[in-house]
């Protein structure tokens, strides 16, 4: 997106413009560019859109010091229009208050059209909303991680109060019926403008819409119609999750709205490190010492593996850091039928203290290689006798 012009600049007025100034402003400008009059004319759609937006900043105070102050990085990441938290209704009332009646109905095709006024933004404060989710940590052990684990969480789960069934009344009490709007949740303003009178609708703002006020509260939930308290909840976390990943389950975040689903709890997962097995990805990686004989002679090892000890041939003269691999006996790859591969590593110790059966064997093995230990080392060691 280009980059924004300044919002005194886009509607021509001075930056100490008065708020009648402002609207005298806005409405020459709307007036020459609305759509309605410019049917099909990008350019003059993207002025009209741009006038748009600097009077819905400037005509708010509270925004207009915000940008004054800060200018555009006020409303950083707002991406335009759609950014603005000013619903196709709140323009219509905008709209209104300047126009009044003169485009009729025009406004719901004309903002039908902007993709960009908000219109994903749901101006019903009554449709239903899906409640936010829900985080939370979950400590399991490497094994848990690798075999999968039905782990018991105690989270705080908010619902419905009992005591009022959500309501917020005191029980035997109700809401009582909005005096500021009858009920109806909206409050409908008469104005006198240049093209006549003009009716407006906004939401209540003694209720906010809701057309009910609560006179006495619920002691239990003090008005909110929510308690919250302790709940256990059951996460399925699969085999061959890895530290720091997350599950999702379903249901247990908070209540939604107007009948709107439940948020959702979002379970982060920590493996602690295991002290035999190492991870990356899937596959798994341990170190086995062997002994000089073993490397030499060959054995059949134990080798420890996540699924237990499996048999090993581990085959004569093996080098020192031969690494082997036990194909699938990695890491299960969650939700397939899939798994990583288990390298071990042989580790050849050597002795670092000999008794004298050990070194005369040794001894007698070197003599029949040819003598390799030479004749200093075999004095420095006392070798002779
Ligand atoms: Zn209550
Ligand atoms: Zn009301």
């Amino acid at each position: 997106m280009a980059e924004k012009r300044d919002y005194y600049e886009v509607l021509g007025v001075q930056k100490t413009a008065s708020e009648e100034e402002l609207k005298k402003a806005y409405r020459v400008l709307a007036k020459k560019y609305h759509p309605d009059m410019n049917p099909g004319d990008k350019d003059a759609e993207a002025k009209f859109k741009e006038a748009s937006e600097a009077y819905a900043v400037l005509s708010d105070p509270e925004k207009r010091a915000k940008y004054d102050q800060y200018g555009m990085a006020a409303f950083d990441g707002s991406g335009g229009m759609g950014g603005f938290e000013y619903s196709s209704s709140d323009y219509a009332d905008m709209f209104g208050d300047l126009f009044g009646d003169l485009f009729g109905g025009a406004f719901g095709g004309a903002f039908g059209g902007f993709g960009g006024f908000g219109g994903s933004r749901s101006a019903n404060p009554n449709a239903p909303r899906k409640g936010a989710n829900v985080k939370t940590t979950v400590r399991i052990s490497f094994m848990e991680a690798m075999k999968g684990v039905k782990k018991e969480i105690e989270i705080n789960y908010k619902e419905e109060c009992p005591t009022c069934g959500g309501s917020g009344c005191k029980p035997g009490t109700g809401p009582v019926t909005c005096t500021e709007c009858s009920g109806k949740g909206v409050v409908t303003l008469t104005q006198r403008t240049i093209f006549g009178m003009a009716q407006t609708q906004r939401s209540c703002p003694s209720c906010g819409g809701k057309g009910k006020i609560i006179k006495d509260k619920c002691a239990k939930c003090a008005g909110t119609g929510y308690v919250t308290r302790r709940k256990m909840v059951t996460a399925d976390i699969p085999a061959g999750i890895d530290d720091g990943e997350g599950i999702r389950v379903s249901g247990y975040g908070e209540p939604g709205t107007n009948g709107g689903d439940r948020g959702d709890l979002l379970v982060q997962v920590r493996v602690s490190p295991h002290q035999t097995f190492a991870r990356e990805e899937y596959d798994i990686f341990t170190a086995v010492p062997i002994s000089f004989a073993q490397a030499a002679l060959g054995d059949t090892l134990r080798l420890e593996t996540i699924d237990g000890p499996v048999e090993y041939e581990l085959k004569a003269g093996t080098q020192p850091n031969t690494r082997i691999r036990l194909r699938g006996k990695g890491v299960p790859v969650p939700r397939r039928n899939e798994r990583g591969d288990h390298y071990v590593t042989f580790i050849v110790n050597v002795p670092d203290h000999l008794n004298k059966e050990q070194r005369e064997a040794l001894q007698a093995f070197d003599a029949a290689c040819g003598g390799t230990v030479s004749t200093t080392e075999k004095k420095k060691r006392g070798l002779f006798k």
